[in-house]
């Protein structure tokens, strides 16, 4: 097996990117003509209404869908270039559903993230890796328990841990939130600005417009297979823009003290 282990790459470098990407499922139009590009040392939000694409489109960056039409690259290279532990070592994901049919204990399943450095000389970090990801995802008392009996919130953030495990440069973080309760939404969201912030690429599918206003350093609204806007979250996060795209009106109001934009649908 070929295996090029990766460098670091510099903060505000282009560790992914989708350019022109057009893919059909069923026979239907799933990603239309997308161009995304994800650069190390940011948070990058993705929104958008159910069954716009955001899922499709993570797993077509994550090269775990070749699209149509278009081209995906991933750490400067065409993602084909890579073979799948090439990919693994760049890419870590979080998927939105976790299905794990086996009675795997959680250590066991975060452990597996730790799979495409088996046989190199980061697999001596295997230990320390999975330790700091249990301890991250706050799932060490979880350890020795068999998945299928957690919690829904509890199953995901093992997931988190075991994407967190792999420690690639580029994490795709498919709806992490959507279980979670205040507490520990807050905590993925300030662990992706950290890992931002020690040079990683986060990009994180949210459904709370004001996770991704509060924490995002790019937010890209994604709407029938399309980008409609891809930018700072206070240019992007318009009521305009999110009352046609969710189909009901929506306010914006700036943060009193830092200015963030706050979200609020009409009621
Ligand atoms: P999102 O994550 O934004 O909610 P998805 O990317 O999961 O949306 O799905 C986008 C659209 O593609 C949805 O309408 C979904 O039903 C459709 N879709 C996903 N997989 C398939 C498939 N295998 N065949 C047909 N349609 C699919
Ligand atoms: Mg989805």
């Amino acid at each position: 097996m070929r295996r090029q282990i990766p460098a670091r790459l510099p903060i505000g470098t282009t560790i992914a990117e989708a350019r022109e990407v057009s893919l059909e499922l069923g026979g239907t139009p799933i990603l239309d003509g997308v161009s995304l590009s994800v650069r190390t040392g940011e948070v990058l939000a993705l929104v958008g209404p159910n069954g716009a694409g955001k899922s499709t489109l993570l797993s077509v960056l994550s090269g775990d869908h070749a699209p149509d039409r278009g081209e995906v690259f991933l750490g400067g290279e065409p993602l084909p270039h890579w073979s799948p532990v090439e990919t693994a070592m760049r890419r870590a994901v979080m998927l939105q559903q976790a299905t794990i049919s086996f009675p795997f204990s959680v250590a066991d399943i975060v452990a597996m993230g730790r799979s495409p450095w088996y046989g190199t000389p980061r697999a001596e970090d295997d230990e320390n890796a999975v330790r700091a990801a249990l301890e991250t995802a706050d799932i060490t008392e979880f350890r020795e328990r068999v998945f299928s009996s957690l919690s829904g919130g509890e199953r995901a953030r093992v997931s988190l841990a075991r994407a967190l495990a792999q420690e690639a440069q580029l994490l795709f973080l498919d709806e992490p939130t959507a279980a979670l309760d205040l507490h520990h939404q807050e905590a993925v969201l300030q662990l992706a600005r950290e890992s931002a912030a020690a040079d990683d690429a986060v990009v994180v599918v949210v459904h709370d417009l004001n996770l991704a206003a509060g924490y995002a350093d790019r937010v890209a609204v994604l709407s029938h297979g399309k980008i409609v806007a891809d930018g700072n979250p206070r240019n992007v996060l318009t009521a305009e823009l999110l009352t046609e795209v969710y189909r009901h009106p929506v306010e914006v109001w700036p943060h009193p003290a830092t200015g963030a934009p706050v979200i609020l649908p009409r009621r």
